[in-house]
């Protein structure tokens, strides 16, 4: 029986990767990572075996696919602990720390789209998306910073300043006034005023 793989390293244009596992002639994939999972899974293939390549779906054997999902098991497993995610959260759902260990995973500040897509890809029988992430922020492990009618969400729960890049879309912290320019706004934390330079 043959398998199929698929990575895609800007999943739908939200800066992410998506890697997708699909049994053949199946609709549904089997198992999809997203974000750095996806990444570091896509290098330890390309590392092992060389298969994967391009945006194009590639097909495997039942052997490759079966040690992927092992090394997946193997990498998440070490990831929880890596990210202090299994030392943070001790008794939550499987979900809730999948959430929190993709935030911390990531570079990005991701939006409310990306979270969205993140559950959609990854986490298909996760319901709950809001609560999780109200419930981290309560527990001060993530923050929201809202802008407009756009949120985002960053791993790093301290007060500091970002830029919201306009054309892009994309929110990132704020290193000095190089990084200002005329489509970027500065968000302080609590603060009612926004500059523009
Ligand atoms: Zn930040």
């Amino acid at each position: 029986m043959n398998w199929q793989l698929q990575y895609e390293p800007n999943h739908q244009h939200c800066g992410e990767a998506c890697l997708t596992l699909t049994q053949h002639n199946r609709c549904e994939p089997l198992r999809r990572w997203f974000g750095p999972m996806a990444t570091q899974l896509a290098r330890w293939l390309r590392a092992s075996h060389s298969k994967i390549s391009g945006q194009h779906p590639t097909t495997i054997n039942k052997s490759l696919a079966q040690q992927l999902l092992m090394q997946a098991s193997f990498h998440h497993q070490a990831c929880l602990h890596r990210y202090h995610v299994t030392q943070d959260l001790p008794a939550q759902s499987p979900a809730m720390c999948d959430v929190l260990l993709y935030l911390r995973m990531s570079r990005l500040h991701p939006c409310q789209d990306t979270m969205e897509t993140l559950l959609n890809t990854q986490m298909p029988h996760c319901q709950d998306l809001e609560d999780i992430l109200q419930r981290l922020v309560q527990a001060e492990l993530i923050q929201c910073i809202n802008s407009g009618s756009q949120r985002f969400y960053d791993k790093n729960p301290y007060p500091h300043d970002h830029i919201l890049d306009t054309q892009t879309d994309r929110l990132f912290d704020y290193t000095g006034p190089e990084d200002l320019s005329a489509t970027r706004i500065l968000i302080q934390p609590h603060a009612a005023r926004y500059w523009i330079h």
